[in-house]
């Protein structure tokens, strides 16, 4: 096996990759979407956009692998980087490189793979685009031009400035150790006390400006059936199916965590109440509009959701927040499931 080697910039191109603020952080739908299309526009298994840090590679976003990272001395993308074209290994088992990579001989099994360098804004080649196969494969100038275009679409994002809410605050702020240890590690988004904290921020930020924040507390609908019925593995997969879905229709700023086994918490900054039930009742129908399939056989999977709200002019502890969104929950359960309840705010 043959270990990547170190760019003669490596020092300064691990200090762009720093800057960025990517490392550790919860995935976003803006690299889920493209990890997406190019897992399904190549009819490959595996499709992720990974970093490359000093002693390993990073996934922040992956479809198709239950992995957050590996050693950098195993990575093909540690290769990939050390070019500025797409990086192809047509079949692992012919190459001198990798046919004894434990990547290779192991799980996930590469055959073949493809990574295209992605760019810091500042010109660091940071990390890469890849596909993964377990079967050899052939990638002809069609599909090298794809996965460049695709890779580009990466950089893009990375370039976009998003607005500051508390979730980029927070992610500013943390160190990675503290960062890696606000994630869940299931579903990759925000956990209880992370969400917690956002809150408590948003609310606080709320009193200051004078707009409204709401908050949504969601429960699956019967999960442990979900469970008893297909195994705890798939109720994982579908709590991740549900967790991509919702994350794909929220607004940029909006903050989901997940706040307990089941049961998720969306934080709704700058909003009115009105707004809090029509999100909610967007993700109430995303999440039931298809079976999920991730796992095989198609399920059909539905959630409660209960809503809660405070004004702009209010100042309100986050704890009783919550409590008004369970309260509403709790409503939502009662009166059949799959539907959106409000504890609406009264002076
Ligand atoms: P309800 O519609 O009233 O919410 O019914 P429910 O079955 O969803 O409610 P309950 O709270 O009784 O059960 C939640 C189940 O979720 C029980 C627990 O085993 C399961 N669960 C919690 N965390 C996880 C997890 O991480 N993975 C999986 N597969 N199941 C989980
Ligand atoms: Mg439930
Ligand atoms: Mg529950």
């Amino acid at each position: 096996m043959e270990a990547p080697k170190f760019p003669a910039n490596e020092e300064r191109r691990l200090a762009s990759l720093k800057a960025m603020k990517l490392l550790d952080t919860p995935i976003e739908d803006r690299f889920e979407r493209v990890t997406r299309l190019a897992r399904r526009s190549f009819g490959v298994p595996i499709s992720a956009i990974s970093l490359i840090d000093h002693d390993r590679q990073w996934f922040k976003s992956i479809q198709g692998l239950d992995a957050t990272q590996t050693s950098r001395e195993v990575s093909f993308c540690g290769h990939a980087i050390n070019g500025d074209e797409v990086f192809v290994v047509q079949d692992s088992h012919d190459d001198d490189r990798f046919r004894d990579n434990p990547l290779v001989t192991g799980d996930p099994n590469i055959r073949f793979y493809a990574g295209c360098p992605v760019r810091s804004p500042d010109g660091f080649n940071i990390g890469t685009l890849c596909v993964i196969d377990r079967e050899p494969r052939r990638f002809d100038a069609d599909d090298i031009a794809s996965l460049r275009d695709l890779a580009r679409m990466v950089e893009d994002e990375f370039r976009l400035n998003l607005a500051k809410h508390s979730q980029e605050a927070l992610i500013e702020e943390l160190d990675r150790a503290r960062l890696a240890a606000s994630v869940d590690p299931l579903t990759r988004i925000w956990n209880r006390g992370a969400i917690t904290e956002i809150l408590k921020r948003e609310l606080a930020q709320c009193a200051r400006s004078g707009v409204g924040v709401g908050l949504l507390m969601i429960d699956f609908d019967h999960f442990k059936n979900i469970n008893d019925r297909h195994g705890h593995l798939t109720g994982d997969a579908v709590l991740r199916e549900g967790v991509a879905r919702m994350l794909g229709i929220v607004r940029s700023g909006d903050a989901i965590g997940r706040y307990g086994g089941e049961e998720f918490m969306a934080v709704l900054p700058e909003c009115h109440e009105s707004d809090v039930e029509q999100i909610a009742e967007r993700l109430r129908a995303i999440v039931s509009a298809n079976p999920m399939t991730g796992s095989g056989e198609p399920i059909k999977v539905t959630v409660s959701l209960g809503g809660a709200w405070c004004p702009g002019y209010m100042s309100m502890e986050p704890e009783m927040l919550i409590q008004r969104a369970d309260a509403a929950v709790y409503k939502a359960k009662a009166n059949g499931r799959d539907r959106v309840e409000m504890t609406r705010y009264v002076d």
